[in-house]
């Protein structure tokens, strides 16, 4: 799953390129987003704003018509100049809008569909989400209420459910818990309080500093890491994450892992760090 970072940065990415611009075509695979498409064209249409909402971009096209995708495990949104070569083939292709001077493609996106802005305001999926770590107003003390009302779900879940905060993805999941010290099997409602203080903000000063225009994400979170740590490798940017086995980077442990929830991703940890 991307992290919130990267889908920030992909509605930025596409914001500067589309925005204020009208779409010179549109075309997608999905059937009842061809629907809207014809009754209403999209092409000819001005591009108002392009905005990240937790795991969803939205594409915001005048006439109260607004293209919502979810980026899901594999999805992604790319931009191409005219006749640039894709990094995908067309098969992966699910929505495409074009201007004057951008091809934006999105790949492989499982979700995409017209809504109105009172729908996303209302029945949306957007307007469940918790409070975004990346948005300037973030709200710490709720985001952590609904946290601890996931009761008896283990830690490492809670962090991944964008109703309760918005904006940690796999990979963040398992370096904030190792960075706060916590273990993910910890039923989220016993986390202590200033613990998931220190997951709250840590979770905020990870995916901040990976927005950071022009520096590729593990570059910029080995920096914001690199303050507590004076390691020598830069490649080495993780703490945990993807490191079974291998000696944990503060007491040389073995990092541990383990797949836990319904969809089965891994949880990667530190036992001797991580446990309390
Ligand atoms: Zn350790």
């Amino acid at each position: 799953m991307p992290e919130g970072d990267t889908i920030f940065r992909t509605a930025r990415s596409l914001h500067k390129a589309l925005a204020g611009h009208r779409a010179t075509k549109f075309d997608t695979a999905y059937a009842h987003v061809a629907r809207i498409d014809d009754e209403k064209p999209i092409a000819g249409r001005l591009i108002e704003r392009c905005e990240a909402a937790g795991k969803h971009v939205l594409i915001a096209f005048e006439g109260d018509l607004i293209l919502r995708t979810h980026m899901r495990m594999n999805g992604s949104w790319h931009l191409y100049r005219h006749g640039e070569r894709w990094w995908r083939g067309p098969q992966a292709m699910r929505v495409r809008v074009d201007t004057a001077d951008w091809v934006a493609v999105a790949f492989d996106v499982p979700v995409a569909e017209f809504v109105t802005p009172k729908q996303l305001a209302s029945t949306d999926p957007v307007a469940a989400l918790g409070p975004d770590l990346l948005k300037p107003d973030f709200d710490r003390d709720e985001a952590i209420r609904r946290v601890r009302a996931a009761g008896a779900l283990p830690i490492a879940q809670a962090l991944l459910d964008q109703r309760l905060v918005a904006g940690i993805g796999n990979v963040y999941k398992s370096e904030v818990l190792f960075l706060a010290a916590v273990h993910p099997d910890t039923p989220a409602s016993a986390v202590p309080e200033d613990a998931m203080k220190r997951i709250m903000n840590l979770g905020r000063s990870l995916l901040a500093a990976n927005v950071v225009e022009g520096t590729p994400a593990a570059i910029q979170t080995y920096r914001s890491l690199r303050r507590t740590d004076r390691r020598s490798d830069p490649s080495d940017s993780l703490w945990v994450y993807s490191r079974a086995g291998q000696p944990c980077r503060r007491c040389g442990t073995a990092i541990s892992s383990k797949k836990m929830g319904l969809d089965a991703r891994t949880t990667y940890w530190c036992q001797g760090c991580q446990n309390n």
